[in-house]
Parts: C-alpha cells; structure tokens; sequence
C-alpha cells in the first residue's frame, strides 16, 4: 500500500494511483492516531506533510516500509536516524517551495512598508485617506537568517530591489560581502529580519526578549520557517510596548493558534495560515516530485 496521510495536490495522487490499484488517501489520518496505526502496518510507501509524527513508535508498527515521501522541506517531524537505522529512503523536494516563499517574503515586506491592508481596510468604510508615511524597500536593509533555499531565494529578490543584504549561516557559502559572523551583527539595527533556519534545539526560540532588544523600533520581523524560533509572549510584548515595528507571521508555535490570538488581532502584525510555501505551482512541482522519487525508490532492489 501507498499511505497519503495529509493534503497532497491531485496531480501527485493520480501519479500514485496509475503506479500502484492500492492507495490510500485520507487527508485528515494524520489526526486519526489507531487508525494511522493499523494502516501503516500494511505501507510501503509513506507520504507526509508536517503533521505526521514520522518517529520511532509508527515506524515500529511498518515492517513494509521502504520509503517516505514528505510533501515540503522542513524535518522536524521526522525522525531521520530511525528511517535510516531501518533503511528507510526519504524523498524531499528540496527547493520546490523556495519560489513561493520568497515572493512571500518580498510581496509582505511591500505590503507592510505600503500600509496596504490598512488603506484597504478605510476604503471599504468608504475613507479616501491619501497617507504619505510609506516607505521603498530599496535602501534598506534586510537580514536573512539562514542562506539555504529559501534563503537564497529571498535574498536574490531583494536585492534586485535594491536592498543592503546581511545574512547569517555559519554553514553555508555567502558572499563576502553579505555575510556576518553572528546572529546578532545580522539583526542589529537591520530594517527587516527574515528568517529561513529549520527548527532544532539551537534555532528555538531565536527570537526572544533578549535578541528583540537588538532591534530597532521601526524593524519588522518575517516569520516563515517554524513558529517555534520565536518565543511569541516576547514577540507580543515588544509590539504592544512598540519596541518593534511589526511581524509578519506565517507560522506559529501553535498551530491553529486558537480564538484568543491577541497577536494575530494587532493592527501592526499581518498572519497568515501557514501558507508561504503553499502555491498551486509549489505544490504540482512537490507532489510530482515525490510521486516519482517514491515510485523510483519501490521499482528499485534498495
Ligand atoms: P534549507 O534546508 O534549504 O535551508 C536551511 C538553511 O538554514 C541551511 O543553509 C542551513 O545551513 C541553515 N541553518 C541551519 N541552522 C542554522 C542556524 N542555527 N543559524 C543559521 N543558519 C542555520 O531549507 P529552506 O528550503 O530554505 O527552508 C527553511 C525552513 O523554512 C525549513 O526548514 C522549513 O521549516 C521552513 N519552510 C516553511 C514553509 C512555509 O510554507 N511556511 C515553506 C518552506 C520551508
């Protein structure tokens, strides 16, 4: 059997289901923990986006599986050292998104330097107010935290934009000129801080009381990796105090974060539900990606 158990786009599904008469496809198991369970003992094939707890205790229950397929980048749902103990393959689509949230990136920080949602929002209560206070992303400066796909993608936007790029990754190549030595030379003073690291222990909660105090009062956060690599009750102190000039936040450390989102509801914080990298063409390119990766790795002896 091939398991699907989250949302995957259509064109991958039906890559899947020419290959083999016998797949199964619920985009909710993830939530469906016995039934996750007794279907996993009879998979292949794994397919997964970011909520299915890939990890020891399920990887038990499938003695048939050979692959797993994960429909995005970020792993800090899978345990890559047990797939590897039973020789499991893993399939990413490295980049496939990198587009999406780069355009992302670029087309929030427009919009929040533009005050375009607050111009929307008077013109709809029929206010015609012509506010002069906006400001161009050329000339100022961006911190790019984290120079891997997305990274990279974001900062070749900005600076055609004309933007200053300082940008940290101790473990990736950066042009001289950008690059920093620490975290904290990239964010200091820095118009905007975009962030593009994976979660793990040393990424969480990066942005926190302390490293917010490094920023200036008109910076603006991007959030796209993982809501965990900002501590979010500082994040809401330093905006309602106006330590901090906004966020924007496409992931969160809950998610959904639930009805008493008070950051969600600041005028100064533009959310989105986790969709940065979510794009009818990110999501052709991952889903063929990993249909084809995963019926490579079944036709083969490996
Ligand atoms: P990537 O693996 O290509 O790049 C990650 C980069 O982070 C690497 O260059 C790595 O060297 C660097 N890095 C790791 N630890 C670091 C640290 N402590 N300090 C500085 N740099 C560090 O991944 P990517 O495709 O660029 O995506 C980045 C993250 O964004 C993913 O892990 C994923 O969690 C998230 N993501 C979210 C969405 C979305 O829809 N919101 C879409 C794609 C990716």
């Amino acid at each position: 059997m091939i398991l699907i158990t989250e949302m995957i786009h259509p064109i991958g599904l039906d890559i899947l289901s020419r290959y083999d008469d016998d797949v199964y496809y619920d985009p909710d198991l993830h939530q469906k923990p016995e039934a996750l369970a007794d279907r996993v003992a009879l998979a292949r094939a794994l397919i997964v986006r970011n909520k299915t707890q890939v990890n020891a205790e399920l990887i038990e229950r499938a003695p048939y599986l050979r692959v797993v397929g994960r429909l995005g980048v970020g792993l800090d749902n899978i345990d890559q050292g047990v797939l590897q103990q039973r020789s499991v393959r893993l399939i990413v689509p490295q980049g496939a998104n990198a587009v999406s949230v780069a355009e992302y990136v670029l087309g929030m920080a427009i919009a929040f330097q533009r005050r375009f949602p607050r111009m929307m929002s008077q013109l709809r209560q029929g206010q015609w107010i012509r506010d002069m206070s906006g400001g161009e992303l050329a000339g100022k400066t961006l911190a790019v935290i984290g120079y891997g796909k997305a990274g990279q993608a974001v900062a070749i936007r900005a600076q055609a934009f004309g933007m200053k790029l300082r940008i940290y990754d101790p473990y990736a190549e950066v042009e001289d000129s950008w690059k920093t030595e620490s975290f904290e030379e990239a964010v200091e003073g820095a118009d905007i801080i975009s962030l593009h690291v994976p979660l793990t222990p040393q990424t969480y909660h990066l942005i926190n009381s302390l490293t917010l105090s490094l920023l200036h009062s008109h910076s603006l956060v991007i959030n796209t990796s993982r809501g965990e690599l900002i501590d979010e009750l500082a994040l809401l102190k330093a905006l309602e105090t106006e330590k901090l000039a906004g966020a924007v936040l496409d992931v969160r450390e809950k998610e959904p974060p639930g009805p008493q989102d008070r950051l969600a509801m600041l005028p100064n914080v533009f959310s989105t539900p986790h969709i940065a990298g979510l794009t009818e063409d990110s999501q052709i390119a991952i889903a063929r990606y990993v249909a084809e990766g995963v019926k490579e790795v079944l036709d083969s002896n490996l």
